[in-house]
């Protein structure tokens, strides 16, 4: 009976001890599933993730600023987990990868062919110089600065397997960037779905990108039957993010392609257009670029 009570009062702390609560990490933390957490300070700034694994952490993108990348290390921190092994980048662009510099080394970056090229021709050191001069607790931040390069750059499909977890990275076409990663664990049924899609929140189509390729990487994300979408930027959902971007894109396409018939001109249709199922989303200074690319997809060019 006394061993008995002292192998019961020995485990008592780690039994009392409660799982870590996504509240305990800060108000701007979801917790989705066992180990795997996404931070984003703003509702409409990049998702910060992270996946833990027996082997260490894998990061999904760095933080819309470095401010945003220091608090995410204290949340990887307070996690009691070890540095970040791997960032995975769901694109390239400053909003999503500026903060690789406090996480590597050690964390190794891996992120689509292109992406590279894509972070040599960016405007981060502009982007940085205002983000220091509008708010002065960057500054101090922003002296560590260094611009990381992508470690490793994979084509088309890559399967990084850590711990437990499988990620599969899937190179999805002329979404967003030069180069946008969709990041799936299929066992968890977690899918990161890059800025391919957005949370009430306007896209910017630019020149190179489709509304075809973009409809066709929204069909092939569904195809894998995630339970959890988590797009580039705004709150984790479902399936209905996919939902709500195909309908926004057949208004949009149907409304164009309508206008275009009737003999109106680009302009005209930039001038007349209306989506008011849509008022309430963000970045409306990014609908001239949709309509632009309506124009190309229902003139066949
Ligand atoms: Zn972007």
């Amino acid at each position: 009976m006394k061993a008995r009570l002292a192998v019961f009062v020995g485990a008592l702390p780690f039994v009392l001890a409660p799982p870590l609560q996504a509240q305990d990490l800060g108000p701007h933390v979801r917790k989705i599933k066992d180990g795997i957490y996404v931070y984003a300070a703003k509702p409409q700034d990049s998702n910060v993730s992270f996946i833990l694994t027996r082997e260490g952490p894998v990061m999904i993108d760095t933080g819309q600023t470095p401010a945003d990348s220091h608090a995410a290390m204290g949340i990887l921190k307070k996690l009691g987990s070890q540095p970040a092994r791997f960032i995975v980048h769901t694109e390239p662009h400053d909003d999503h990868t500026v903060g690789d510099f406090v996480f590597s080394p050690p964390a190794v970056v891996i992120a689509h062919a292109g992406a590279t090229e894509s972070l040599r021709k960016a405007s981060t050191a502009e982007r940085n110089q205002k983000m220091a001069a509008e708010y002065p607790e960057m500054r101090e931040i922003l002296k560590g600065y260094r611009q990381v390069l992508p470690h490793i750059e994979y084509q088309n499909r890559m399967t990084l397997k850590l711990g437990e977890r499988t990620f599969e990275l899937i190179y999805l076409k002329n979404v967003h960037s030069e180069a946008d990663t969709a990041i799936w664990l299929p066992g968890e049924r977690v899918l990161w779905a890059t800025a391919a899609v957005g949370v009430k929140r306007f896209p910017n189509i630019r020149p190179f990108l489709t509304i075809p390729d973009i409809l066709a990487s929204i069909k092939l994300m569904r195809a894998l039957n995630p339970e959890v979408v988590i797009a580039g930027h705004g709150a984790p959902g479902t399936t209905r993010i996919f939902d709500e971007m195909e309908r926004y894109y057949g208004l949009l396409l149907e409304r164009v392609g309508g206008m275009a018939r009737e003999g109106k001109t680009l302009e005209a249709i930039k001038a007349d257009l209306r989506m008011p199922e849509f008022d309430d989303w963000a970045g409306k200074e990014r609908f001239p670029s949709n309509v632009d690319a309506a124009w190309r997809a229902v003139k066949g060019n």
